[in-house]
């Protein structure tokens, strides 16, 4: 047996690893069964190029607890250590590569600031730890076992044995008093599954019990069941992301799907296949979620691998925003993990990433779109929050986007851009040269307006997501020559403008001897009180909103930072339509009180419509129409 002592310039750097990630010590599990992981595949490799010799035979990883012995120990079946290797690789290469890590960031213990820990590697063991062993067997010939042993000091023993005659290295862990939680066979397994759920490599956690047909029938001549021992294993090394989309059949998709997220019941509405291997490496498969108002469980986000092993379930900055709420995985080893947050936003190869997985959505939903129309038109509520969000948030996407991204009208017929303008525009071109768009929020509240419009043979798009506002404004910056005009927000006359004047039947005196009479009978520093020459089968009076303090209000109402406009009282048009035959008899009524009670009554049938007609007002509207009646 020798001796030696790790060459290292901090005097001990275990209590460092120990304390300054201690919110994240189940990692170690995660490196010590990738690295025996790596030497399985080392394995492999070295065997197919004739460089190794023998029987591969069985290649599981095997982690086994000793709860009596409070061991944990991760048995492989890879290339295995000379006595030489270790101290190479164990104690000069490793150690001085958890040193460079501890001493990067060990003034950073926020735990925010690095995201997988990656790279700490075996030594990571003594987070949980008070002593390590190590025994192995190379793969090469005439190799003797090493035993290796450090109980977290600087110093360590190695000592070569004989009674270890299977290839490959058993980490054992001797667990440390204040880590006892990872004796649980619960705890282990549950981290065996986070982080290992698909290394390429099987991996075995104890037993358990399956049943198998016994060969026998019973009485009804049907296969007898027989209760199993089988192995336990944890992991799926072959998940659907590795393979070749060609391969791959829509249901096997859709069952990865469910393996990932076995909680979720939904099917997702389609997937995407990520595959490149230059100038990055990157595979993948996103899904389209359909969204329910319902809650959804924060745990169903993507996934981030490296080499199959599980890194986080938070992806910002690698998937761009407006997709973080996709599902699925992406496996990239060249996103650098061993980096703050801010480090990786400006990572080249992150930003390539994130790029080439906008520009692939964008392909896929132009796909759906070019081959199949109707189901992308019946896919598109579930999915135009994401389009709506990239268009307003990615240049990139946007180009793409604003081929495929559909509007609906409020007869449910949908249409892309260009086929929209081309349907509108010989009869919505205002004086300007201006294709107005009229939309509605909402169907049924603004049904009056709608309806209205379309009797002028008007189209009226609904535009009732929460991100139509910013949508819109969005839009008017883009699209050529096109101007969104809510449908209330003036009458339909002028929702248009066009030069067509329509003859007032109301003399400008006989408007200006009705104004205050009206104006007596309303809020005047809410309503102002307007005149336009509607026909007279329009309403008496109406209230309009001006599209451009309406916007106002809901931008601020979302965040918009419009605080002037939005601070400011709500204001509306109350418009008194000169050519209805009430406005005219209002004008000749002698009776003044009469007079105002008519006038009255009109205003009121106008708020009414709007909703706009509240508490007394509303009682005292019902009493009065009873008397009109009467
Ligand atoms: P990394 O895996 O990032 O190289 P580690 O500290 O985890 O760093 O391991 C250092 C080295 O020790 C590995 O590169 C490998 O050569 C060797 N090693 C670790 N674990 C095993 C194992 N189970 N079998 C064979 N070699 C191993």
């Amino acid at each position: 047996m020798s001796t030696g002592k790790i060459n290292v310039q901090t005097e001990n750097i275990f209590p460092i690893i120990k304390k300054f990630l201690y919110s994240d010590h189940e990692i170690f599990l995660r490196e010590l069964v990738s690295n025996a992981t790596d030497a399985t595949q080392k394995l492999k490799a070295l065997t197919s190029m004739g460089e190794a010799k023998g029987d591969l035979g069985d290649l599981k990883i095997e982690v086994a607890l000793d709860k009596s012995a409070k061991t944990i120990t991760i048995k492989d079946k890879g290339i295995g250590m000379t006595k030489d290797e270790i101290e190479k690789y164990i104690t000069q290469i490793a150690f001085s590569g958890a040193e460079e890590f501890v001493n990067k960031y060990k003034d950073k213990v926020d735990k925010n600031v690095v995201i997988g820990h990656f790279g700490l590697g075996f030594y990571s063991a003594f987070m949980v730890a008070k002593k390590v062993e190590i025994y192995s067997l190379s793969y090469k010939e005439g190799a003797k076992a090493v035993r290796w042993e450090c109980d977290g000091s600087p110093e360590y023993q190695i000592e070569e044995i004989s009674n270890k005659t299977e290839r490959g290295t058993n980490i054992v862990l001797h667990i440390a008093d204040d880590s006892e939680e990872f004796l649980e066979n619960s705890k282990i397994e549950g981290l065996l599954k986070k982080y290992c759920k698909f290394l390429p490599v099987e991996i075995k956690f104890g037993t358990k019990k399956d049943w198998i047909n016994s060969g026998e029938k019973d009485d009804k001549g049907e296969e007898k069941q027989t209760e199993v021992e089988v192995d336990n294993i944890i992991n799926n090394p072959n998940p659907a992301w590795v393979k070749k989309p060609a391969d791959l059949k829509d249901e096997d998709y859709k069952s990865f799907y469910r393996e990932l997220y076995p909680m979720q019941f939904e099917e997702p509405l389609f997937h995407i296949h990520l595959n490149v291997d230059y100038p990055f490496n990157l595979t993948g498969i996103l899904y389209f979620p359909k969204l329910s108002n319902k809650f959804e469980a924060p745990k169903d986000r993507i996934q981030l691998y490296s080499n199959q092993v599980f890194v986080t379930d938070n992806v910002e900055n690698i998937v761009p925003d407006f997709l973080t709420m996709l599902r699925g995985v992406i496996d990239s080893p060249d996103i650098p993990l061993n980096v703050s947050r801010s480090y990786l936003q400006a990572d080249g190869n992150v930003k390539k990433i994130s790029s080439h997985i906008t520009k692939k959505v964008a392909d896929k939903l132009e796909e759906i779109f070019k081959k199949e129309r109707t189901d992308f038109e019946t896919k598109w509520d579930d999915i135009k929050i994401f389009v709506q969000y990239g268009m307003i948030s990615d240049e990139k996407f946007y180009e793409k986007a604003v081929k495929f991204a559909l509007v609906k009208n409020t007869d449910g017929k949908s249409f892309t851009f260009e086929d929209y303008e081309n349907h509108v525009k010989a009869n919505q071109t205002d004086k300007d040269k201006k294709v107005v768009y009229l939309y509605a929020t909402n169907a049924d509240e603004q049904y009056t307006y709608i309806d209205a419009a379309k009797n002028r043979g008007y189209d009226v798009l609904l535009m009732d997501s929460p991100l139509d506002a910013h949508y819109i404004n969005h839009l008017e910056t883009k699209l050529k020559d096109i101007q969104f005009v809510r449908v209330d927000s003036d009458t339909v006359e002028k929702l248009i403008k066009k030069d067509d004047n329509q003859i007032s039947k109301l003399t400008e005196e006989e408007q200006n001897k009705l104004k205050p009479i009206v104006e007596s009978v309303i809020a005047k520093e809410t309503y102002t009180v307007i005149f336009e020459s509607l026909s007279e089968t329009d309403s008496p009076m109406l209230i309009t909103r001006p599209e451009f303090m309406r916007r106002m209000k809901d931008m601020q109402a979302m965040g918009g930072g419009m605080s002037f406009y939005g601070s400011m009282p709500d204001m509306y048009n109350l418009v008194v339509n000169s050519n209805h035959p009430l406005i005219g008899r209002i004008l000749s009524e002698t009776d003044s009180s009469k007079q105002s009670q008519l006038a009255k009554q009109a205003a009121d049938l106008a708020l009414l419509s709007q909703g706009l007609l509240k508490g007394e007002e509303l009682t005292k509207f019902v009493k009065r129409s009873v008397e009109l009646i009467n």
